[in-house]
């Protein structure tokens, strides 16, 4: 048995968005800025990605930057956000403390330049309250972001509202969406959104391409100087196959939504329901607002790497949080902001499943993971001391 379901990391190409890639490799390879037919040719059909890609999201064409990926965007609308905001003397701005680290790193270098960030707590379920945001806002406040859904616990916010107060405000609002788009609805200009993040990889799309959405107006700083490319705001020779397959990607992604979501989900809640039978264990994130794909969990008395690797042994790829958080032995800042003590946090598991996950693999690990944390757990000192009294239980 070998089961993908850690999506949340990443996510295998969809055959359509590999074949739409290919044609721009030997045959339409074409520098979409010559100006020689093959090159226009390129020009056009990057043209039509930006339509395509707009139209899944409720925006203009001309609101779409192409960029490396998930990170860079968060990057440069960060960055942007605040040079603006820098120049009218407002450097307040509001986060939240579970966003990703490209949101949250990029945000510690503005504090060196004397920027003050506000991250707002979460709630025990992970979510951000639109009250919160509108109590935070400040005459000096130029930039609320916060993630649309969170990567490790699936927490879904209310993204609209947070957006029609920082609207009322004139306050520019991003959101990192990375995890929401092609996987919940979206409207950039419905849920007064002035700048997006997106990543091909996380829809079944390739690596390394990703997107930024800003409204109309908003001046770009660049990240990396060059040409011409994307209205000025972004040099280097675009990516076409990859712009391509972002574009299939997310195109199929997003005519598919409903079924899917609603086929992953109840696989979700077949998964939630049989790991919370487990002793000592609880569901991380809000049980509702919540990603069709996501399932995270803490287990008293385990330690996550070596669930991973037993799992991984049994043919399951899983998590135990992000994946740039793994590797390092810290536990998830999430988990913490959600409240979770350091020794709960350490044992967390997160699966996120995708359209390919079939009932049959549900089953298997339903009936695998129970065995494998009784396994660890019989053979844990720290298990048995607490079995016997000697330490309490958290859970
Ligand atoms: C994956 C992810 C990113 C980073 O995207 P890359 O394309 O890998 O740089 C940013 N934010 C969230 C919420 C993510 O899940």
């Amino acid at each position: 048995m070998f089961i993908y379901a850690d999506n949340a990391s990443t996510t295998k190409m969809s055959p359509s968005a590999i074949e739409a890639m290919l044609p721009y490799f030997d045959r339409s390879y074409g520098n979409p800025s010559s100006l020689h037919n093959l090159g226009q040719e390129a020009m056009e059909d990057l043209v039509k990605a930006r339509e395509r890609i707009a139209q899944c999201l409720g925006c203009h064409s001309k609101e779409v930057y192409f960029t490396s990926g998930g990170s860079e965007s968060d990057n440069q609308a960060i960055i942007s956000a605040a040079r603006i905001g820098s120049k009218c003397n407002k450097r307040h701005i509001i986060s939240a403390v579970f966003e990703h680290h490209a949101v949250l790193n990029t945000l510690n270098k503005l504090k060196l330049d004397g920027f003050e960030i506000e991250l707002l707590p979460v709630g025990e379920t992970g979510r951000i309250s639109p009250q919160q945001v509108e109590d935070a806002i400040r005459q000096d406040t130029c930039l609320v972001t916060i993630m649309y859904a969170n990567n490790e616990i699936g927490s879904i916010q209310p993204v609209g509202d947070i957006g029609r107060i920082c609207r009322e405000k004139s306050i520019f609002f991003h959101t990192d969406a990375v995890q929401a788009a092609g996987h919940i609805p979206i409207d950039f200009n419905k849920q007064y959104i002035d700048m997006l993040s997106l990543s091909a990889h996380k829809f079944h799309g390739p690596k390394g391409i990703g997107a930024l959405i800003v409204k109309q107006g908003i001046p770009l700083v660049n990240l990396i100087e060059g040409g011409a490319q994307e209205r000025g705001r972004r040099g280097g020779t675009e990516n076409v196959p990859a712009i391509m397959g972002m574009a299939a990607a997310l195109e199929e992604s997003c005519k598919h939504m409903k079924e899917n979501s609603w086929k992953i989900s109840e696989k979700r809640d077949r998964l939630i329901e049989a790991l919370a039978q487990i002793p000592h264990s609880v569901l991380n994130g809000d049980r509702f607002e919540r990603l069709p794909g996501n399932i995270n969990f803490c287990f008293e008395g385990i330690e996550g790497e070596s669930l991973l690797l037993l799992l991984d042994a049994k043919g399951i790829c899983a998590s135990s949080g992000s994946a740039c958080a793994s590797g390092a032995l810290d536990p998830s800042h999430v988990l913490l902001a959600l409240g979770r003590q350091q020794e709960i946090a350490q044992g967390a598991l997160r699966l996120s499943l995708s359209a390919d996950n079939t009932i049959e693999e549900i089953e298997y690990m339903v009936k695998t993971i129970p065995q494998v944390i009784n396994d660890l757990r019989s053979r844990s000192s720290r298990w048995e001391d607490k079995m016997s009294g000697k330490v309490p239980f958290y859970l």
